[in-house]
């Protein structure tokens, strides 16, 4: 397994409209994709985040920002924000943590961080087939 990518402080990005813009100020995970049913239907694929501290997220432009409550028994109280005026899926959050997760093709090129694992493959869909050797979690990040 690769080591953990890290990124330099100060990462932005945003949706595809540009009515949600943010800016990072911590250390990046590397990308983990999440293959559960909700993350699909949210991304209309699997879901591809790294994580933050929550403290660490600016919000610089939060107009189109919605949040939706996104509840399963393994994760209550997890919020989804997307955009609501382009449909960009955005963040992933879990109000009682520390931590948000970020959808990583929301993030600004160069991203300069690499995938790391899959989570939630015990919910992976037929129309595809993970072909790499990095970690694979039946169900979230260890
Ligand atoms: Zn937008």
């Amino acid at each position: 397994m690769n080591a953990k990518p890290e990124n330099s402080p100060g990462t932005a990005g945003g949706c595809l409209c540009g009515a949600v813009r943010y800016e990072i100020n911590d250390k990046l995970r590397g990308i983990v994709n999440c293959h559960c049913s909700k993350c699909r239907k949210f991304h209309g694929n699997f879901g591809a985040y790294t994580s933050i501290k929550y403290t660490s997220l600016t919000l610089l432009e939060q107009r189109g920002l919605k949040w939706y409550q996104s509840i399963t028994d393994e994760t209550p109280n997890v919020y989804r924000g997307f955009c609501s005026e382009c449909g960009s899926s955005l963040f992933w959050h879990p109000r009682d943590q520390k931590r948000i997760a970020v959808a990583a093709g929301s993030l600004d090129d160069p991203i300069k961080l690499e995938t790391i694992g899959h989570v939630w493959i015990s919910q992976i869909s037929d129309y595809y087939k993970i072909i790499d050797d990095l970690p694979k979690y039946e169900k979230g990040w260890e």
